[in-house]
């Protein structure tokens, strides 16, 4: 019972505004009916396969988030139920997004994500690529996506006031853009930042969507 427990205590933290993606990747369908039962429908995973055939096995209510980083070949499997995908970090990807959604009729809500942390190894657009991308207007003509937001994962650093400045930079860009590109779309409303061990920075900084997984399913076994 300690996957209902956590998630209710997650939950308890989480002001009106802010959504959960509870991020059960790696974790048995077990695990997921538990947060189900518990009344949570949005779960967040990395790896499309897996995503899949959780799907396919679990109720149909569910909200499948896709949280990964994505390949162009695996957007097909995943692209006739996925509810939000928030890595997108390249015009390729969100162009092959909205030709596979618009081969099975539909449109698919995506976040842009942006490299805010100090590591190399996170993938995303600097908020100087993303400029640029949304100049070029290409991406308007892409009927069957609908951008919603940005995405973003700070440093892994147990650096506080570091991990608060990038989240308050990714929220920084988020109303620039929001004032400026989707101005007039009430669609691109959503900043998702804040895991495990940052999202209470997060929720301060303005995050409308936590991810969080171990601190409501325990750690991951990755064998
Ligand atoms: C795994 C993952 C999470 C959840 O991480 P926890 O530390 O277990 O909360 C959140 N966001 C992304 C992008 C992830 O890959």
């Amino acid at each position: 019972m300690f996957v209902a427990e956590n998630l209710k205590n997650v939950l308890a933290q989480l002001p009106k505004g802010v959504r959960l993606v509870a991020v059960s990747k790696f974790h048995p369908n077990e695990a997921i009916e538990e947060a189900y039962s518990a009344g949570q429908r949005i779960f967040g995973e990395s790896k499309v396969q897996e995503m899949t055939s959780k799907y396919e096995t679990l109720p149909k209510d569910i909200e499948w988030h896709f949280i990964g980083h994505l390949q162009t070949n695996k957007i097909k499997y995943m692209a006739p139920y996925v509810s939000m995908i928030h890595g997108i970090d390249s015009y390729k990807l969100l162009a092959e997004v909205n030709k596979q959604a618009e081969k099975v009729g539909r449109t698919i809500k995506c976040l842009l994500q942006l490299h805010i942390a100090q590591e190399e190894t996170k993938f995303g657009f600097s908020a100087d690529e993303c400029r640029q991308m949304l100049a070029t207007d290409d991406w308007k003509s892409l009927k069957n996506v609908k951008i919603c937001g940005l995405m973003g994962m700070a440093s892994n650093t147990d650096n506080i006031e570091q991990i608060k400045l990038e989240f308050r930079y990714l929220h920084s860009v988020f109303k620039d853009l929001k004032a400026t590109v989707f101005s007039d779309s009430d669609a691109f409303c959503e900043l998702s930042m804040g895991m495990s061990h940052d999202y209470p920075q997060a929720i301060a900084e303005g995050s409308t969507m936590v991810r969080i997984g171990s601190k409501i399913f325990g750690e991951r076994n990755y064998n």
